[in-house]
């Protein structure tokens, strides 16, 4: 095993770890001793690498950060002069959002009814890998000729309407849509017709019909209660986000399904074909770090293609929570439901950073603006910042939090969950199946799974309740409220 670079500790939750050769600033590291003390060796060799990268002037290392591809998945990577693919990920704009309905929990208690909303929530969004949307309101299919229209337009008043989709839901989103590096829609067509044209992109009627699901593995959509945090703030903060103490809720994360993942690979090949034939020095001898400088042609085709996923992303979100609120319906008529946010995990967005614009790569982070953001001007969380919304596991539950002015302090990102503590073939091998689904009973939390997946047992993840106390120590973010699975559904 290699040997762990020393982490120096600053706070209780917070310390940085030198860039190589002491040059340029530290890397931010956020976290409890225990939570610094678990960070493995290659999560922190990425985080060394990215940091040294080209161009690259911030890096934070939130508490749920682990390995992943190039960069650790839960870190903050900032550059005003270059892109970086690893860093956002090949699952683009992965990410969560949540509905608020005005359904006592009580309505929910009995088993019968959880199952019923199960099995109405499951045919009308069907799970697994490369699995797609079945029925669509009325039976519908999407055309090509939607499709085309959502990627490019993202949440745009006339798609939403088209897929039946409420408009105001665009005013809950961190972005409804996405345009070109050049600022606009129509060079997003002229690029997703070139992909079409040279077959980057193949199957796009298939693709456009996995709009509304949630593919598989680590994406689940989670029926919970809400619990608001006992305090003032957290009241009047919980007033504005929409959400409902004792009411019932629904929590959904998924990406950007089969495109976003044919985009992000043809980018990391073209780019590292690239660097091969120009024999360009690979920050850290990684090739999941290639880059483009701004301006060039390469980083004009990632932000395009960074545009097209992430635009279906956000349709797919704002249909899936559609399809939830109308299997609710069909069971409990007449009930209310409303988007409290849509925010992502997985992205990079154009923000000001030290007073200068820089690109934003948030990957497996969560953005983070506090109350008087000037981002946030115009917007309903102008006076408190927006909902972070943060998956933790179901038995320990998943958090909704709103940013500090402390925030700044880590490029105003916290976590996006809880974070991996085992890689799923570790936790395939050490968990047992039979403490996990005596867990999930005890709990009284219902699954569409026969056997809850060990790969993504709460037991597999860090512990959330620590990693939540990073975030508050650290003075990035306050809880405003505690969301108790109820049922969840998986692959
Ligand atoms: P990702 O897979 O996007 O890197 O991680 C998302 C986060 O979701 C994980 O870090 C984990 O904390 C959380 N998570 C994974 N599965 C579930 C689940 O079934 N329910 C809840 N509430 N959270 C989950
Ligand atoms: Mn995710
Ligand atoms: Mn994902």
């Amino acid at each position: 095993t290699t040997p762990k670079p020393p982490i120096t500790a600053t706070g209780d939750a917070v310390g940085f770890l030198p860039a190589r050769n002491s040059y340029g600033k530290p890397i931010t590291v956020i976290g409890t001793e225990a939570i610094r003390n678990g960070f493995d060796a290659i999560c922190l060799q990425q985080a060394l690498n990215s940091r040294g990268a080209p161009g690259v002037t911030d890096l934070v290392l939130n508490p749920d950060a682990h390995a992943g591809y190039g960069a650790p998945v839960g870190s903050v990577l900032v550059s005003p002069t270059h892109i970086y693919p690893g860093p956002v990920g090949v699952d683009m704009k992965c990410s969560m959002s949540l509905l608020q309905f005005d359904l006592p929990v009580e309505e929910i208690a009995d088993k019968k009814v959880r199952r019923k909303l199960i099995e109405e929530i499951c045919q009308r969004l069907p799970t697994g890998a490369g699995r797609g949307q079945s029925s669509l309101k009325h039976g519908r299919k999407i055309s090509v000729d939607l499709g085309k229209q959502a990627v490019i337009e993202g949440a745009s008043a006339s798609v939403c309407a088209q897929l039946g989709i409420p408009p105001r839901w665009a005013d809950r989103c961190e972005d409804s849509f996405h345009v070109a590096h050049d600022g606009s829609a129509g060079t997003l067509g002229e690029r997703l017709e070139w992909l079409l044209h040279a077959g980057v992109v193949k199957n796009f009627d298939i693709k456009v019909n996995q709009l509304g699901s949630y593919g598989g593995g680590n994406h689940f959509g989670e029926c919970e209660a809400v619990e608001v945090a006992d305090n003032d703030r957290a009241r009047a903060v919980a007033d504005v986000f929409g959400l409902r103490h004792g009411k019932t809720a629904f929590l959904s994360h998924c990406g950007s399904r089969g495109l976003g993942n044919v985009l992000a690979s043809g980018q990391f090949k073209a780019l590292q074909a690239m660097f091969a034939r120009w024999d360009i020095p690979l920050p850290g001898g990684d090739k999941e770090l290639v880059y483009a400088p701004l301006g060039t042609p390469e980083a004009d085709a990632y932000l395009d293609d960074l545009a097209l996923g992430a635009n279906f992303a956000t349709v797919n979100h704002m249909l899936i929570n559609a399809m939830v609120l109308e299997a609710f319906e069909s069971v409990f008529p007449g009930i209310k439901g409303d988007l409290v946010y849509f925010i992502s995990h997985n992205i990079a967005r154009q923000e000001i950073v030290d007073n200068r614009p820089a690109w934003v790569h948030r990957k497996g982070a969560t953005r983070a603006f506090p109350g008087g953001h000037h981002a946030l001007k115009g917007t309903p969380f102008e006076a408190t910042g927006h909902p972070i919304l943060l998956p933790g596991n179901p038995r320990d539950g998943s958090a909704v939090m709103v940013a500090d002015a402390g925030a700044a302090l880590s490029c105003y990102s916290v976590n996006h969950g809880a974070g991996r503590a085992m890689g799923r073939k570790e936790a395939i091998r050490r968990l047992d199946q039979g403490t996990i689904d005596s867990e999930m009973h005890e709990h009284d939390i219902l699954s569409n799974c026969r056997q809850y997946p060990k790969d993504e047992a709460p037991a597999a993840y860090k512990d959330f309740n620590e990693v939540l106390k990073s975030v508050a120590l650290a003075g990035l973010a306050s809880e405003v409220a505690r969301l108790k699975a109820r049922f969840v559904i998986k692959d």
